[in-house]
């Protein structure tokens, strides 16, 4: 027995349900995204999409494999992050040669906005992909972004707050 509306049950599914959901970025085939989905622009989620907290420097195969999406063809490749920490979004768009836009206040609109706007990028052709529900694909979802699940890299060692939403979307997602 479940204490919450029908109604509520689905602005969740609307919002929360995430177009696809991997396992790692490493899962996900951008040949397909782009030749069959027709999507042309990704947006990346970085803590924990890209790589843990607990790190600055990217792992080789999260470097090959943005070495493997580049000559697919999207027209952009770009990080989105909710990090305050400059420097730190800064070192890992310098590793992706990817531009980076900090702080963006995810779920909010208005960065993803201003960035879509930026790049021309249409959300129908748009991708984002994140580890999280209520900022990455509650706000992808929202604009009509293709939206991309994937499980955070560590989960542990961050705050009680985000453990109790990673435990919270873990379940929710096996009940989809
Ligand atoms: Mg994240």
């Amino acid at each position: 027995m479940s204490l919450m509306p029908p109604y509520l049950r689905s602005v969740m599914r609307r919002y929360l349900r995430p177009t696809q959901v991997y396992e790692s970025i490493h899962d996900i085939d951008f040949n397909h995204l782009y030749r069959d989905l027709g999507l042309r622009h990704l947006f990346f989620d970085v803590d924990n999409t890209l790589i843990p907290y607990s790190q600055t420097t990217l792992s080789v195969q999260t470097l090959n494999l943005f070495r493997a999406i580049r000559p697919i063809g999207f027209s952009t490749i770009g990080l989105i992050s909710n990090n305050s920490n400059y420097t730190r979004i800064q070192t890992v768009s310098q590793q992706l040669n990817c531009p980076a836009a900090v702080f963006a206040c995810k779920p909010f609109v208005f960065t993803m906005r201003r960035l879509l706007d930026v790049h021309q990028a249409s959300p129908h052709e748009s991708a984002i992909i994140g580890d999280q529900l209520l900022t990455d694909i509650a706000l992808g979802n929202y604009l009509n972004m293709h939206t991309i699940f994937v499980d955070p890299i560590e989960p542990d060692g961050v705050s009680a707050f985000k453990a109790a939403q990673y435990r919270w979307q873990q379940r929710y997602l096996s009940r989809l």
